[in-house]
């Protein structure tokens, strides 16, 4: 498997610190508000990826946090604290906001079929282990105190960290949201560590420390949380492109003095949501998220669907249009999924493992999600019957998440039960959407017709038999089971 590495510019084979292993960390969302459907695409890519490293047969150990407390409106350390903004904004506490926020996050994540990671941890939860980590680099040289905070001294470093190849406003974040200088910072690009003296008298969430009253910097939640649970070597960081600086710059910078050694070898960053009129963001409130969709008729994977046909290192332009065009060939996707016969012969395996060549080769080259999709037309189109196509789509749909099969067969039961509930003069079957009762419940009332009732007792004997109530209406018969 191939994947581009944002820290060496360059696409290399994928390889783990120990083999068949992967220590897999994501920056999780600051939970002050929803997620907007930009955020969104970047954890369906990293959602994609973690289950493309599992189809490949790796064990994966993914770990993401939940900023809960120091992440400042400005990524640079000034502005407000967004969690107070947050609570400020809808007169609740900090903490339930975070709680709210974080609900709400992983509801949007169940719907666009995203798998939990298998540590999620709150930044809030950890408060001694980033004072160890905020010692320890004091310890080593690598921090100040100054003006009453801890800072990290990036004169130290022999390399501060620059990912170089994203957008060039990224780089910009302190000047471009034209906040102040912090005249504490011994060089421009020092950042905080640990806040005590700071403009946030009326701050909800403080802890005692050697250094006093407090909070966290941003960056320190993720290099101590990782450390935590992904242990001294990580395999694969991932993130928005928004956070490569400077926010990943300073964790490697906080990491690798800390550890005193290679950290990260591998980072993944996917790229802008964009509308014609620029790019998404809640700052400049024209963010939108999934809710809305929702409310517009689409369906969650519909958007899932829309992002995996582009590639995650290019920027994604979202218009109305280009969302009814996803959700429109996603429908017809599943149609005709649905219009093959299950179990009409026994699934050719070789076939199934040729397919599963072609699509890692496809996908496992730097995650081309739209190759992913084009494998699903081609297996379609496969010269085999119709059980190995839906083997083979049920096989790639543990990477792509789309849920093929089960709509393909919920939408197989529902025309079913359209065909089977309703004869020619009119006469309407109401049940519980299994065709075999509905095609019973129509022959008793064909044989009633006919005047067959020996026949017409046999049926609903039968069917009471197998614990079906049968209630006739005017207008047709209703069909229960028991409870
Ligand atoms: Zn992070």
């Amino acid at each position: 498997m191939y994947l581009y590495n944002s820290a060496t510019h360059k696409k290399a084979p994928f390889v783990t610190h120990t083999p068949g292993r992967v220590e897999m960390y994501t920056c999780g969302p600051t939970v002050y508000h929803f997620a907007h459907i930009g955020n969104l695409r970047s954890y369906i890519m990293e959602d994609v990826l973690e289950k493309l490293l599992r189809y490949e047969g790796l064990e994966v150990n993914r770990v993401m946090n939940i900023t809960d407390v120091g992440h400042l409106s400005s990524d640079a350390d000034t502005g407000e604290d967004k969690m107070l903004m947050g609570a400020k904004r809808e007169h609740k506490s900090v903490m339930e906001i975070a709680q709210f926020y974080t609900d709400a996050f992983f509801a949007d994540c169940r719907k666009l079929n995203i798998k939990t990671p298998d540590t999620v941890q709150p930044a809030t939860g950890l408060i001694p282990e980033f004072i160890e980590m905020v010692q320890g680099l004091l310890d080593k040289g690598y921090a100040y105190v100054a003006g009453g905070n801890v800072y990290f001294d990036t004169s130290k470093l022999r390399r501060y960290h620059i990912f170089f190849d994203h957008d060039e406003s990224d780089l910009q974040v302190g000047v471009r949201e034209g906040v102040e200088e912090d005249g504490n910072k011994r060089n421009k690009n020092d950042f905080v560590l640990w806040f005590t003296k700071s403009k946030f008298e009326d701050q909800a969430l403080k802890w005692d420390s050697p250094w006093g009253v407090g909070y966290p910097g941003w960056h320190i939640e993720c290099s101590a949380i990782s450390l935590k649970y992904n242990g001294e070597y990580l395999d694969l960081h991932c993130g928005g492109i928004d956070n490569a600086f400077p926010h990943h710059t300073n964790e490697i910078a906080q990491s690798e003095s800390y550890l005193g050694h290679p950290w990260c070898p591998q980072w993944f960053h996917v790229h802008h949501l964009v509308t014609p009129e620029g790019k998404m963001s809640k700052s400049k409130g024209k963010a939108l998220i999934l809710t809305t969709l929702e409310e517009e008729g689409y369906d969650p994977l519909s958007y899932r669907f829309f992002c995996l046909q582009s590639h995650y290192r290019k920027a994604l332009v979202f218009t109305w249009e280009n969302l009814d065009n996803a959700q429109g060939a996603y429908r017809k996707l599943i149609a005709r999924a649905a219009a093959l016969k299950p179990g009409d012969g026994p699934v050719d395996e070789a076939v199934l493992k040729a397919q599963r060549e072609k699509f890692l080769q496809a996908v496992g080259n730097d995650l081309n999600t739209s190759l992913g999709i084009t494998a699903v037309y081609d297996a379609l189109k496969l010269p085999a019957n119709d059980a190995t196509k839906l083997a083979v789509l049920d096989d790639f749909d543990r990477v792509l998440g789309l849920d093929l099969t089960k709509k393909a067969a919920a939408k197989r039961a529902e025309d079913a039960k359209a065909a089977a509930s309703t004869d020619a003069s009119g006469f309407t079957v109401t049940g519980e959407g299994d065709p075999a009762i509905d095609a019973l419940v129509l022959r008793r009332a064909e044989a009633k017709k006919a005047k067959n009732f020996a026949e017409a007792d046999r049926i609903r004997d039968d069917l009471r038999a197998r614990g079906i109530e049968l209630t006739d209406t005017p207008t047709g018969t209703t069909w229960k089971t028991r409870s």
